[in-house]
This record gives structure tokens, C-alpha cells and sequence, in this order.
């Protein structure tokens, strides 16, 4: 197999093609510690794309309760067991690497999908890629486990668990979860036919529905269980990244070209999402941009993670993961970056509380940010992971988001304005 470079591993790794890149990524980040499993996402991704026929078990937005929940139904699990199988005691990382721009949470020791694959023999010969394929029993409840709690006794009907940070002794968090457009999918890696491939303009990965002869190995071979099957049209449908409003084609809410975010993201009631474009170099390396709001988040602070980067497909969805949880649980799910993370997002300075302001603040793809200075208005003590305390100084600063063509498309303040309601439109209640 060719040998291509993942980042997020720190190292080369093995792919059935060679490494090829587009100009631009779609990325998104998601803030766990603000989901709170309202399912307006799943519902406008529900109603603009698979409400048809065949499509019933089919959500390729979701948003499950972890640790227990899952769509389909124990996938994470399943698939760490089966790496687990093939390299006991070997998944760990060495995250005590120098860190690099192009390895910034160490070097990955265990095995990919990929790399898994050889040595997992089953009835049809070794795999290409090492995945499995849920049974139709385990589509069909998308949200089973909502608010299953982990850890801590019921005791005289009440938990004893503790809800002191930095760690909850009782916790779960909301995992919302789409297509990575993953840079090396499991999905096009699997496909016999060739059907799957990975747009060069933004890197959407989308299934060739003339192409696909329904013959699910890219629902084998997904990590994550986002390309899922269609008995009606016997092929295999995914997310297409909601791909004319990222293209600015759709005439109603891109009259001047601008690309809009995806209905899923648009929709967040709980502002815990952020999509946008990457800009990718001609050697694959995302260009350095600070005033990216994605690259800000992703690469220059690293307080957004991968979801189980050791898989290997170097997804392009990140999490600000969840400040009260079992670290060694969010260890296992988000990689060896998640202590900094949190630490940052625990006590943020200005210049991330002010990108942290551009959740859900408008509906257009935001290219850059600015931040204009205001006054300190509020010194707030925080209680620190580490069990210190911290003071956190809170300037009533501006950030500004601008759109692909430069223009500005939002200004949020750290301070919410008090708005008054004129007297005319008095609320009769
Ligand atoms: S998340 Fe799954 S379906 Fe999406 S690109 Fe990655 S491997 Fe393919
Ligand atoms: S709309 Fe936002 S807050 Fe509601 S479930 Fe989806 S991701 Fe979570």
C-alpha cells in the first residue's frame, strides 16, 4: 500500500491510494461542553435529505448520549475492540514527542483501519480496510442510552456521585456527529468500484449513486457509520456536506456567491457549532492562517480535537471536549491533546473567548476573524483542572467575522447588549 503523511498521528501511514489533496477542506469544530441533544440538527438534515423511502433508519446527522449511546449502536466500541484484537496492548501513543506544527500530539505507535486490516482474516480473506457491518438491528435505534450516566450507585435514592470539577463522578456528555470528510476515508478505501471520491474544490466526499452497486463496503469500512445503506435503490448514500449552500449555489441565501453552512450547522439552537473551508497547500499541509477562525481553534490553540484519531482516516471534524468527563474516556476518544484543551477551554483568554463568540453567530462560512479591543468589565474566579484556582479577566471586546470575499458578515460583542423592546410592540403577556 502507498504511504501517506497524517497529521494527526505524527507519522506516515499506510493507504490504498496514493495522498492527494484538496485545495480547500470542509472542517467543522463542535463544542460538547454546549450540546444539549435538543435533535434540531438531526431533524433539518432529516428533512432536507433522507426522508424518502428507504431512507427510514438513515440519519447521517446524530447526536448520541456517550458513553453507552451510539449510531449505530456500539460502533466506537466495537471497532476499538476489533484494533484491540489485532495489536493487544500495542494502541498507545508516544505523546512525549517533540511537538511540530505537523505533529502536535505525538506519534501514534498502534495501527490504523489500514494497517489492522492485513492481519484480520475473515470468511472473505483479509480487507483492504478493518471495519465491520452493524446488523439492522443496531440502525434502528438511533437514540437508545439518551441520558445514560456513567459511573456512581444509586444509594437511598440518590447518586453518590459527585459534581465537582475538574471531574464528575456521575457524568455523560452529547456527542453530535456527521461525516468527517475525512482526508483519508475509510469509505473510498473500502469501495471496490471506485464510486466514492473526494471533491477537489473542498473535499466533500460524496458516492457516485450511477457508480455504486450497493455492495456496502464502504459501510464496512466507514469508522465512524456514516455511509449507511439504502435497500430501495440498493446502493449506499452519505452526507454530501450539504454541497450546493458550500458552493454558494443556493440562489434563495447566497445571492452574491457566498458559501452558507450546512442545514445542521445552521440550525444549532445550542451555538456549540462552527463549520468552515481550510485552506490545503499543494504538499497537503493546511496553509498557516491564524485568523482563520477554524485554523485558530484547530491548529494554532489545538482546543478542537479528532474524534478517535487513531483510526487513521484523519477526519475533519474536531471537539472541544467535555470539561467534566472521565479523562482517561476522553483520552481513548479524542487522543493525547485533550488535557491542554481543556485547560484552555476551562479558562479561556480574550483572544479565544472572543472566537468562541463566532458559534452560530451567522449563517455564512466565516474565512477570517478580527478582534477590536474594549475595556475590562469582570475579574471571574475559575476553578482550574488541575484543582487551582484562576482569576479570569473578561474584556468587553469585539470580534469581527468576515466571508469568503472579505466582506464583513458579523461583529459579536463579549458583553450582550440589553435591548429594549419599543413601546409599540408592548408584550401582551
Ligand atoms: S466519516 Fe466515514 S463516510 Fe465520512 S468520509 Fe470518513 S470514512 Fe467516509
Ligand atoms: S442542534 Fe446543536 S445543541 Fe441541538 S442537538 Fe444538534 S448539535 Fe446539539
Amino acid at each position: 500500500m502507498p504511504r501517506v503523511y497524517n497529521w494527526q498521528l505524527g507519522r506516515e501511514m499506510s493507504y490504498p491510494y496514493e495522498e492527494r489533496h484538496p485545495r480547500w477542506q470542509f472542517a467543522f469544530v463542535f463544542n460538547t461542553n454546549r450540546c444539549i441533544a435538543c435533535q434540531t440538527c438531526t431533524m433539518a438534515c432529516k428533512a432536507t435529505w433522507t426522508f424518502s423511502k428507504g431512507q427510514e433508519a438513515m440519519w447521517w446527522n446524530n447526536v448520541e448520549t456517550k458513553p453507552f449511546g451510539g449510531y449505530p449502536a456500539h460502533w466506537d466500541a466495537k471497532l476499538l475492540a476489533m484494533l484491540e484484537a489485532e495489536n493487544p496492548g500495542g494502541q498507545v501513543w508516544n505523546a512525549g514527542q517533540p511537538k511540530e506544527r505537523e505533529k502536535p500530539f505525538g506519534q501514534f505507535n498502534g495501527k490504523t483501519i489500514f494497517e489492522a486490516a492485513p492481519t484480520h482474516v475473515g470468511p472473505e480473506g483479509p480487507q483492504t480496510v478493518l471495519g465491520y457491518l452493524p446488523t439492522e438491528a443496531e440502525w434502528r435505534t438511533p437514540n437508545v442510552y439518551e441520558d445514560g450516566a456513567a459511573g456512581g450507585k444509586w444509594q437511598a435514592g440518590k447518586f453518590d456521585g459527585s459534581v465537582q470539577l475538574p471531574e464528575h463522578r456521575v457524568w455523560f456528555f452529547y456527542l453530535a456527529r456527521i461525516c468527517n470528510h475525512c482526508t483519508y476515508p475509510g469509505c473510498l478505501g473500502a469501495c471496490p468500484r471506485q464510486a466514492i471520491y473526494k471533491r477537489p474544490e473542498d473535499g466533500i466526499v460524496l458516492i457516485d449513486q450511477e457508480r455504486c452497486r450497493g455492495y456496502r463496503k464502504c459501510v464496512e469500512g466507514c469508522p465512524y457509520k456514516k455511509a449507511m445503506y439504502r435497500p430501495t435503490t440498493n446502493t449506499s448514500e452519505k452526507c454530501v456536506g450539504c454541497y450546493p449552500r458550500v458552493e454558494g449555489k443556493d440562489p434563495h441565501l447566497c445571492p452574491d456567491g457566498a458559501p452558507i453552512e450546512t442545514r445542521c450547522m445552521s440550525a444549532c439552537i445550542g451555538k456549540i457549532r462552527l463549520q468552515g473551508l481550510v485552506e490545503v497547500g499543494p504538499d497537503g499541509k493546511w496553509v498557516v492562517d491564524p485568523a482563520s477562525p477554524l485554523y485558530f481553534l484547530i491548529r494554532d490553540r489545538q482546543v478542537a480535537l479528532p474524534l478517535y484519531p487513531q483510526f487513521g482516516t484523519e477526519p475533519n471534524g474536531f471537539y472541544i471536549p467535555p470539561r467534566w468527563v472521565n479523562r482517561g474516556y476522553l483520552h481513548q476518544m479524542f487522543g493525547p491533546g485533550v488535557e491542554k484543551a481543556i485547560e484552555q477551554y476551562s479558562c479561556p483568554d480574550r483572544e479565544l473567548l472572543a472566537v468562541l463568540q463566532l458559534f452560530r453567530a451567522q449563517r455564512q462560512i466565516l474565512f477570517k476573524f478580527r478582534i477590536e479591543k474594549g475595556p475590562k468589565v469582570a475579574e471571574v474566579p475559575v476553578r482550574m483542572p488541575d484543582g487551582t484556582e484562576k482569576v479570569q479577566e473578561i474584556f468587553n471586546d469585539t470580534v469581527i467575522g468576515f466571508n469568503k470575499f472579505g466582506k464583513e458578515v458579523v461583529r459579536v460583542t463579549i458583553e450582550e447588549p440589553i435591548v429594549e423592546r419599543p413601546k409599540k410592540h408592548a408584550n401582551s403577556i
